[in-house]
């Protein structure tokens, strides 16, 4: 049986719709308001429980408040069969937050409450012991302290994990973090963001691939949004373009695009085939509205 081990953020995503943008001092009433499930690390998660086959066991290690968000939460990651023994509520903190104001011309600002997500530090990760042990695959990002995700880079590969970083939201990093990847999943902001390289054309995403290599980095895929993905890695170099749809809200693109990635690697697909699942996967996220919401089962994504 494969096992798939996923750390990081859970968030309610207070979304919100305007005309256009309260100014500071300013009180408007808004057009559309609705309570999303998110938070990078969940819906992650989220997508690797919905695209993995039944007999793949999915952990997923975070923290969220005792509240009824955190309640609810819970009940539907249960339901889409992620196991919850990594999961633990707390009482001193309410579950991570964040506050969505977006405009009619598609500008938004965004406000987050870490709550929860900040209380899963280095040390709490010693408890997990036996899911880092038993899993092939660990998928983390940056929403969760840095140290902590320091912490588990380390000791998933000294087990012999694989590990995959999906370094979102965008952050400078040492080299410290990225000798313990194999494989990481920028998307053009974040590569932009760890390399110094813009990503305006493929020779770009080959130059800042290059620079990730350069620090131990084994394989590379640079998400390019309707552009598809770009891969560089010892056995296919190049770009698996994405699936033309007619997208209709993008959140959730990237976090689906990397549950079916590592799902696809886990199966035994090659770089290329899996990136290619991993496309068609994020395509349908993209024509729907929300975050877990849109995230699409296996039985939906065309072979
Ligand atoms: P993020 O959501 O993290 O910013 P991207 O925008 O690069 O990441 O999107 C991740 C993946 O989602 C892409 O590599 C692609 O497969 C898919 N995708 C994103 N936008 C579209 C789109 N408009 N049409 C089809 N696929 C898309």
């Amino acid at each position: 049986m494969s096992q798939i081990l996923i750390i990081g953020s859970a968030n309610a995503d207070h979304v919100m719709k305007f005309e256009y943008l309260p100014a500071a001092g300013q009180t408007l009433m808004s057009r559309e308001y609705r309570l999303e499930h998110g938070g990078k690390g969940a819906n992650q998660a989220v997508a690797c429980a919905r695209l993995a086959k039944p007999d793949t066991h999915i952990d997923f290690i975070c923290r969220l408040g005792k509240d009824s968000v955190g309640d609810d939460m819970l009940q539907s990651w249960l339901k889409d069969g992620i196991s919850a023994e990594g999961i633990t509520q707390t009482s001193n903190m309410s579950t991570g937050t964040a506050m969505i104001f977006i405009g009619d011309n598609g500008e938004n600002t965004i406000g987050v409450a870490a709550g929860a997500n900040a209380e899963l530090l280095p040390e709490d990760l010693e408890n997990y012991y036996a899911l880092f042990a038993n899993a092939q695959y660990l998928l983390i990002q940056l929403e969760t302290p840095l140290t902590t995700v320091a912490k588990a880079l380390q000791m998933a590969k000294r087990l012999g994990v694989t590990t995959v970083l999906n370094p979102a939201p965008a952050k400078v990093l040492g080299p410290n973090y990225l000798q313990w990847v194999d494989i990481i999943t920028p998307n053009e902001t974040e590569a932009a963001a760890l390399t110094g390289v813009e990503i305006n054309h493929l020779d770009d995403a080959h130059l800042a691939a290059q620079l990730l290599h350069q620090q131990g980095v084994g394989i590379v895929v640079i998400t390019l949004g309707a552009k598809g993905a770009y891969i560089s890695s010892p056995h296919f170099t190049g770009l698996v373009p994405a699936i033309n749809v007619q997208a209709v809200d993008t959140v959730a693109a990237g976090d689906t695009f990397n549950g079916a990635l590592v799902v696809g690697l886990s199966e035994g697909m090659s770089i290329d085939a899996a990136v290619g699942f991993a496309n068609a996967a994020s395509a349908i996220t993209v024509t729907r509205q929300g975050a877990q919401r849109a995230i699409p089962y296996r039985h939906e994504v065309p072979n």
